[in-house]
């Protein structure tokens, strides 16, 4: 446990100096959201569909498995996401694209694990200017049809046209339950009223101040398995692990979570513990027996570099409420009614301009002669899902 975490988890004469500041600030996030439904100060909107998804609370763990899990689930729709967010709070770069080979330092945990699960299916990117950081990622890549903005909660200069907000209850348990800066929450709960959807991990506590109408789903822990950080492909279960020698490395904060799990599976490990803001060289990892290192998922990416193939991730999945699913694509499809955007989409394959054939629900590359169908209101803008056009077939 870090420093910070200890300092939310109490009220002292501190907190009680710093709650006149809460409360100040949430009186300015109140007026600036006034400012913006009245239309004093403007959105901008993207010519893409945009799903903001960020937690009321400073720290989540779950917010990137499932940003990682929503990308995934529009790609097996057929459409094509991309990924923005301003990266870590004292980020002033203009906007970049993240890759796994990325400075971890440059571009901040978050979004290197983003890349890292994501890798070519989606491209992930990140900036000080959200607006200039989207728009520079449909240029750069002009098959995207749908941005999911993995933070910007209280930018609402980004127009979105959907909004989830993850409530993580355990953390709130765990803190004083104070708004920023004399506790964890980044806003009010009244502030959840204005979302589309409320994403609640945890059942420990009811969520205060909800209007009726808000859509409340809940995200579970599904099951555990371990990857190989340099083969992800390669996946054990505890069960296979247990004859092993097995070192766990744990960085603050989350060490007792990590190891109360390892201890659960009926694993038995030498662990270490690091700082979180320790910076790892090969030596570290010098435990000549060792045959198998575990390391939890939100850690994972800062031994990238290493190139250790005894080092395997504790990944921990997540069940998504189908309901979720359902109004995210709902949203979606009313956006692509409009003909306007149907004809910014470009081909997956050249990048070219699309037809839009409304008689015939369906988009068509000339180049490729191919017709990406528009199936229950979503462009599928997958190859194998395209209809091959016959040559006779004539393009107008
Ligand atoms: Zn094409």
């Amino acid at each position: 446990m870090n420093w910070s975490e200890l300092y939310w988890q109490r009220i002292t004469p501190l907190h009680l100096l710093l709650w006149p500041v809460s409360l100040l600030f949430v009186l300015f996030q109140s007026i600036r959201r006034y400012l913006y439904r009245h239309e004093i100060l403007t959105s901008i909107p993207l010519p893409v569909p945009v799903i903001v998804i960020d937690s009321i609370t400073t720290a989540s763990l779950v917010k990137t498995p499932l940003i990682i899990q929503i990308a995934n689930m529009l790609r097996a729709r057929g459409l094509r996401p991309g990924i923005i967010g301003h990266g870590y709070t004292d980020n002033y770069h203009p906007p970049m694209r993240v890759t796994i080979d990325s400075p971890l330092q440059l571009v901040g945990e978050k979004s290197l694990r983003l890349a890292y699960y994501l890798r070519e299916t989606c491209p992930v990117w990140i900036g000080h200017d959200r607006i200039e950081v989207a728009k520079a990622l449909l240029e750069a890549h002009k098959e995207c049809n749908v941005l999911i903005c993995n933070d910007g909660l209280q930018d609402l200069r980004l127009k979105r046209d959907f909004e989830a907000v993850i409530v993580d209850t355990s953390v709130i348990n765990s803190g004083n339950g104070l708004i920023m800066p004399a506790g964890p929450l980044r806003d009010s709960f009244a502030r959840l009223k204005h979302s589309n959807a409320i994403i609640q991990a945890g059942h420990q506590r009811q969520i205060p101040d909800i209007d009726e109408g808000i859509r409340i789903f809940y995200i579970t822990p599904l099951k555990e398995r371990f990857f190989n950080l340099l083969q992800p492909e390669l996946t054990v279960s505890a069960a296979e692990l247990a004859n092993k020698r097995i070192h766990a490395i744990v960085c603050d904060p989350d060490t007792q979570n990590f190891l109360d799990n390892l201890k659960f599976m009926k694993l038995t490990v030498t662990s270490h513990i690091f700082s979180g803001n320790h910076h790892f060289i090969a030596k570290d990892f010098q435990f000549g027996e060792a045959e198998i290192i575990l390391v939890p998922e939100e850690d994972a990416v800062k031994y990238l570099s290493l190139r250790d193939e005894r080092i395997w991730v504790l990944q921990q999945e997540y069940r998504i409420d189908l309901g979720l699913r359902e109004i995210i694509l709902k949203k979606l499809r009313e956006k692509f009614m409009d003909p306007k955007l149907l004809d910014i989409l470009a081909c997956p394959l050249c990048k070219g301009p699309l037809i839009y054939k409304k008689d015939r629900s369906e988009l068509i590359c000339k180049a490729d002669r191919l017709a990406y169908p528009i199936r229950d209101g979503i462009p599928v803008m997958l190859e194998d899902e395209a209809r091959r056009l016959p040559e006779e077939e004539e393009i107008k």
